[in-house]
């Protein structure tokens, strides 16, 4: 498919190096800079603005900011409807600790239980919109039941590394999703190791912290929905 600026509903610009600021192209597969070794970073033409009642239309996912992320096109999008958590208020804890005020983001309410669903669903996405035919992850827990689940979505192969020592949940969700989980003996670096190992021909994409553009991407609603909320323009 061919990609023009002006065809796309997301607003990505530019990857550039975290180091010395090269630039890398936003339409292809990448994963760390060739000059540093070190995570791409998005960027967005921000002066194309998002207006607050158009996005106060929008379904209570993370997918609402969709002008400010990396998926080009919304049919790769890979969603098991995260984020757009809930804001809590902790009034005993607060009087407990003498705190005027203290609120609680819920992200246990995400698919697969934590914030990683954020980061899996867009890195996952993102894989699918390049081809990517299967990932790998080594992980101590949540992010391998994350990634797990996200593949089991989109129909691609899922290569989960994990401490043997990690709880038998986490372990049995990957099962569950269908992913094949490697269990080491050691601690996550020696997890990191092994699925460099694994993974040297290079035919899985390796979706560990930092080392694909695009998890962070993710990750950053937390900060726009804390933002929102804030103002008092969250969905009911
Ligand atoms: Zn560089």
């Amino acid at each position: 498919m061919e990609t023009t600026l002006q065809s796309l509903v997301s607003h990505l610009s530019t990857l550039s190096c975290s180091g010395c600021g090269k630039q890398y192209s936003p339409f292809e597969k990448q994963t760390v800079s060739a000059c540093c070794q070190l995570p791409l970073l998005a960027g967005y033409n921000l002066a194309k603005s998002l207006s607050k009642e158009v996005l106060q239309k929008r379904e209570g996912t993370m997918w609402r900011y969709l002008e400010m992320l990396p998926v080009l096109h919304k049919e790769n999008i890979v969603s098991l409807g995260e984020g757009y958590t809930p804001i809590l208020t902790l009034n005993n804890l607060a009087k407990k600790y003498e705190l005027r005020s203290l609120q609680l983001k819920d992200e246990g309410q995400n698919p697969t239980g934590s914030f990683k669903a954020r980061g899996l669903s867009m890195a996952i996405s993102k894989a699918k919109e390049h081809g990517v035919e299967g990932c790998i992850i080594p992980t101590a827990g949540n992010a391998g039941v994350a990634m797990a689940a996200y593949c089991a979505k989109a129909g691609m192969r899922a290569t989960v590394v994990m401490p043997r020592h990690t709880p038998k949940a986490f372990r049995d969700e990957c099962y569950w999703y269908g992913a094949e989980v490697v269990l080491v003996d050691g601690l996550i670096n020696d997890c990191a190791a092994r699925a460099k190992e694994l993974n040297s021909a290079g035919e899985l994409l390796d979706v560990s912290t930092l080392k694909e553009p695009y998890r962070i991407e993710g990750k950053k609603t937390m900060g726009y929905e804390i933002a929102e909320q804030a103002i008092g323009n969250c969905p009911t």
